[in-house]
């Protein structure tokens, strides 16, 4: 099966709401695609200026985070209910900088990928080991674990609708890209693992994105990979470049 490929932006904490606006009409036409889905994945502030910003275009919007309680006082959290309110279609989870900076653990992460489902979202679950993790040969043990908790009690339909984005936690913001045969071999090892968890038809569906320092010079290469199905992209999606990501 042939599946779409998905390059998503994540802003992470940059971008005033009017920077933001300026930005989406910087990138409105480099971004242009009718063969890979485009997403912007915004500070949550963001949200409201970027879905009307890109009304009309081919870009979703997606949040970077969320809360799985439906509401009440959590203070400083944002629902699943209020994103969809708001126009957003993807969130992020588990980004490596939430499970290190603050502490999200894999069984909170189950429960968001849950309530995202419950919301309409459509989760990208990020996984991804340590350089310390990947020097002592256990990445795809890890990888295993992580996908397997957090994934828990997620139905084979719902996995076959989502977005996993691996990203080796070296490779995150330092320019040290893992090869192209890294990315491939552990995005082949998580399809693998879905199959075991599911079925093929659910392994075959999921679509898989490489994170971590991708760039205009290297998403051609990466993207080719017979498992890999477009990138979760931070830096470089706050720059034209972005667009020739999106056009590889
Ligand atoms: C990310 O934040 O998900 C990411 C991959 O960042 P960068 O592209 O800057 O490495």
């Amino acid at each position: 099966m042939a599946r779409r490929k998905i390059v998503a932006g994540n802003w992470k904490m940059n971008m005033t709401p009017s920077q933001a606006v300026a930005l989406c009409a910087e990138l409105k036409d480099l971004v242009k695609s009718d063969s890979v889905d485009v997403v912007y994945c915004v500070p949550a502030i963001d949200i409201v200026p970027v879905v009307e910003a890109v009304k009309g275009t081919n870009v979703k919007v997606g949040a970077e985070n969320m809360y799985f309680e439906e509401k009440g006082a959590y203070t400083g959290e944002i629902s699943a209910a209020m994103l969809k309110d708001a126009g957003v279609e993807f969130v992020i989870i588990g980004h490596s900088e939430r499970r290190d900076y603050f502490k999200e653990d894999d069984a909170l992460l189950n429960k968001k990928v849950a309530k995202a489902f419950e919301a309409g979202l459509t989760p990208i679950l990020c996984c991804g080991e340590t350089l310390e993790q990947r020097e002592m040969g256990v990445t795809m043990d890890w990888i295993r674990l992580q996908i397997k908790s957090d994934l828990a009690g997620i139905t084979a339909d719902q996995v076959k609708s989502m977005v996993i984005a691996y990203e080796p936690i070296w490779a995150i913001g330092t320019g040290k890209t893992a090869t192209t045969e890294q990315a491939e071999e552990v995005c082949k090892g998580i399809r693998e693992c879905i199959a075991e968890m599911y079925d093929a038809a659910t392994a075959d569906a999921v679509r898989i994105q490489y994170g971590g320092s991708v760039n205009a010079g290297n998403a051609a290469e990466l993207f080719a990979q017979p498992d890999i199905d477009g990138g979760l992209v931070g830096g470089a999606s706050l720059k034209a470049d972005f667009g020739k990501i999106v056009n590889y």
